[in-house]
């Protein structure tokens, strides 16, 4: 953990006492919650997002309340000016891509000096821009980001928090209190290496970026709509077919995406971003959808 600690806050220019290992970003998120919000005021979170922060306030018994986006799935940080317990942002938005700017997460935070903020920067690397540059100014900014995402390794489960060194000392408080030594050393040494090698990290982020665009071209070729993706995934409606009909087809043709039958976002499709080839299948196979579900 330390050792994972040293590099982190030497690539991010935090003192290594600034950073927090956890067994994946779920498992960093999770402490974050049990640490922060325990004040009998409501958490607040975005209506659509990272669907866990809902399951870990149920099973912690934080009350909460979802804040609706605005209709570009745009988060509307003046919404986050009530009393609360805490904030929990995911920038980007999963599952919607959208990332929201600085300005966004400054007026989060001015407006909530009391109490700890999180910023889930989950999928940062594909092109959004991180908070890190605002902790100095902010001490009650806690940032969350993972090796699952940008870096490929989900498997071997490694994620961090970074924030002032007051936040990560609590963090570790209620860590070593619950199970002590939860990363193995081989884990560890993988993501040291990891974090070393910039070079293949930068090269494999920047083809999926690549891939991603040619996507939104293709996407929007063929009739859908969706806001600017951050991500590694595009977040899309179409303009005339169903999305539940899409994702029945595309499971048939061994093609799976995520969808959810559920209020504001039923219409849409969460397509990750693949291969080229593996994009071009789901481009082909779309047509074919498409034109048959329009006749
Ligand atoms: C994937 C994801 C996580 C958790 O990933 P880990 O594998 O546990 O690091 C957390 N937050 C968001 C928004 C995610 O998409």
């Amino acid at each position: 953990m330390f050792i994972t600690g040293e590099r982190a806050g030497r690539k991010y220019n935090v003192k290594p006492s600034q950073v927090f290992v956890g067994v994946g970003s779920d498992d960093v998120l999770a402490m974050a919650f049990l640490t922060f919000f325990n004040s009998d005021k409501k958490i607040l979170f975005p209506d659509i997002t990272y669907s866990f922060y809902d399951v870990w306030a149920d099973l912690f018994k934080i009350p909460y309340e979802q804040i609706p986006l605005d209709e570009d799935f745009r988060i509307i940080p003046e919404d986050y000016s009530k009393e609360n317990g805490g904030v929990i942002i995911a920038n980007p938005n999963a599952p919607t891509g959208v990332f929201m700017g600085l300005d966004g997460i400054r007026a989060v935070l001015d407006k909530n000096r009391d109490v700890v903020c999180i910023v889930d920067e989950a999928y940062v690397d594909f092109g959004a821009e991180s908070a890190l540059s605002l902790l100095e100014e902010y001490d009650n900014l806690l940032i969350i980001q993972t090796f699952s995402k940008s870096r490929s390794m989900a498997g071997l489960r490694i994620g961090y928090a970074i924030g002032s060194e007051t936040m990560i000392k609590y963090l570790n408080d209620v860590k070593y209190s619950f199970n002590s030594y939860t990363m193995t050393s081989l884990t560890l040494a993988l993501g040291v290496e990891a974090v070393r090698d910039d070079e293949y990290f930068k090269a494999t982020c920047a083809k999926i970026v690549k891939t991603r665009e040619k996507l939104k071209t293709d996407l929007k070729g063929l009739g859908f709509e969706f806001q600017d993706s951050k991500t590694n995934f595009i977040f899309a409606k179409h303009a005339s077919v169903s999305a539940e009909h899409i994702f029945t087809e595309l499971k048939k043709r061994n093609i799976y995406v995520r969808y959810w039958n559920k209020p504001r976002i039923n219409e849409y499709l969460r397509i990750t971003v693949g291969t080229d080839e593996e994009c071009d299948t789901l481009v082909t196979n779309l047509k074919e959808i498409i034109a048959q579900g329009e006749k």
